[in-house]
């Protein structure tokens, strides 16, 4: 094998790709990084389908791991999604296009990182015969993203903790709607406490007759799949350059961009797009690292203080580089209503709170900036999944996928949880038990 994955901190001996994406995070605490990125295949620009393009550009991140034939059928079955590059059209939006990652079954680019992980996963647990039970704490998208990408792998179960009446109205039933191999638990409690209880159940393994992992962006396998739509959006847009703008919080999407950058996509500028939470873009302005606890915004799902993959990217890249490729600026909320606003009134575009804060970013960095490159704002979420911010800002409902409407009518399955690692533990107990 000519590439393992190391930790970010640097005291646990290295690993395969199969150990890096079934341990999670690395013994020393840290993020698992590959010792080398492979360079984008030959062809990527003639690639004929975005699954095509995926599979020509992960089999050199699974040689030696996985069997050609193997990985063709995980990436085909994963990522045969839709992928639209939409350039707006409108008044002050001249070459700015929107890559749409929300054609996924949950409606958010976390799709895309949560079906290719759970194949993969699935497969290295089968040859070693064993399960897992996956345990995620989930206030947004991450939660139905895995249990969707993981429903039917028998290898692996998943437990999903949300914080009752904390969540959307459409959240919560993506959350409880009835998945083979998934439990969901409605927390008498606050996101925080679903995250305690999370760590409390890892640190207290031991305690548990399944086997625990998690499944949030701090796993690798999560990232590889999240190279693969920036190199599309340059495939598509036959762009020379771009710029490429990703509304972030945990940055792990950001990451998964930088990898492709670092294999030899031709990205001139990053733009980091963030909320009121701006610990990054304080940081790319000469400010220490971000730290500190999250504040409540519209887009919800970059509610972040303490970015997890600041890590890996101080990793991939020393502080001058990452100062000097990615620009960052902080949205409020007010800003990122008026942006949803001036984008919808311009170009017609309905966007969501966070591809809006991304539309906003992009605005700033061509006014500032007077770069007028093609540019690309990643789209992390379908406007349906907001319906009410975006009537309050545009006065329309966004149209509703069928995906969307059809959740109304499918089982739910939700189990109240007292925010204690007793009661944790005396359901999964039961769950252990039981064959789901
Ligand atoms: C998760 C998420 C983000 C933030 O992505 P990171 O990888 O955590 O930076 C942005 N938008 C939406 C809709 C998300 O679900």
């Amino acid at each position: 094998m000519d590439r393992s994955y190391i930790s970010t901190r640097g005291s646990t001996a290295p690993v395969s790709f199969a150990e890096a994406l079934l341990q999670g995070l690395a013994p020393d605490g840290g993020l698992f990084v590959p010792t080398n990125v492979p360079p984008l295949p030959d062809g990527w620009r003639d690639a004929p389908s975005f699954s095509a393009l995926a599979e020509a550009v992960l089999t050199p991140w699974l040689q030696g791991e996985v069997l050609p034939e193997v990985s063709r059928r995980i990436i085909r079955e994963a990522l045969d999604l839709k992928v639209p590059v939409v350039a707006l059209q409108g008044a002050g939006w001249e070459g700015v296009h929107v890559l749409e990652l929300f054609h996924g079954p949950t409606l958010s680019f976390k799709d895309f990182g949560a079906r290719t992980m759970a194949r993969l996963m699935q497969h290295f647990l089968a040859e070693k015969e064993e399960a897992l039970t996956i345990l995620v704490a989930t206030s947004g998208d991450t939660g139905s993203a895995v249990a969707d990408g993981f429903a039917g792998q028998e290898a692996v179960n998943v437990v999903l903790l949300y914080p009752k009446g904390q969540v959307s109205a459409v959240q919560e039933r993506q959350l409880i709607t009835q998945r083979p191999g998934v439990q969901t638990f409605a927390v008498e409690g606050t996101f925080d406490d679903c995250q305690r209880l999370v760590k409390a159940a890892f640190q207290n393994a031991d305690r548990f007759q399944q086997k625990l992992s998690s499944a949030n962006s701090i796993n690798i396998g999560r990232l590889l799949p999240q190279m693969l739509y920036y190199i599309w959006a340059v495939r598509e847009g036959g762009f020379k350059e771009m710029v490429c703008c990703v509304p972030s919080g945990n940055l792990g999407n950001m990451t998964g961009g930088m990898l492709a950058y670092l294999g030899g996509l031709p990205v001139r500028q990053f733009i980091a797009a963030h909320n009121a939470n701006d610990g990054f873009p304080l940081f790319l302005g000469g400010a220490g690292d971000p730290v500190g606890n999250s504040i409540r915004t519209l887009s919800n799902a970059m509610d972040v203080g303490a970015p997890s993959n600041f890590e890996r990217l101080t990793h991939l890249l020393s502080t001058d580089e990452l100062r000097a490729l990615v620009w960052g600026t902080s949205v409020s909320d007010e800003e990122t209503v008026a942006s949803m606003r001036r984008v919808y009134e311009a170009t017609g575009y309905v966007a969501d709170p966070h591809t809006a804060v991304g539309l906003e970013a992009v605005r700033r960095y061509r006014e500032q900036t007077g770069d007028l490159a093609p540019a690309v704002v990643a789209s992390t979420a379908h406007p349906a999944k907001f319906p009410d911010v975006v009537k309050q800002a545009l006065g329309i409902v966004p149209e509703t996928p069928e995906r969307l409407a059809k959740l109304w009518e499918a089982p739910t399955q939700v189990r109240p949880l007292l925010p204690t690692l007793e009661a944790l533990q005396t359901e999964l107990d039961q769950l252990a038990n039981f064959d789901w």
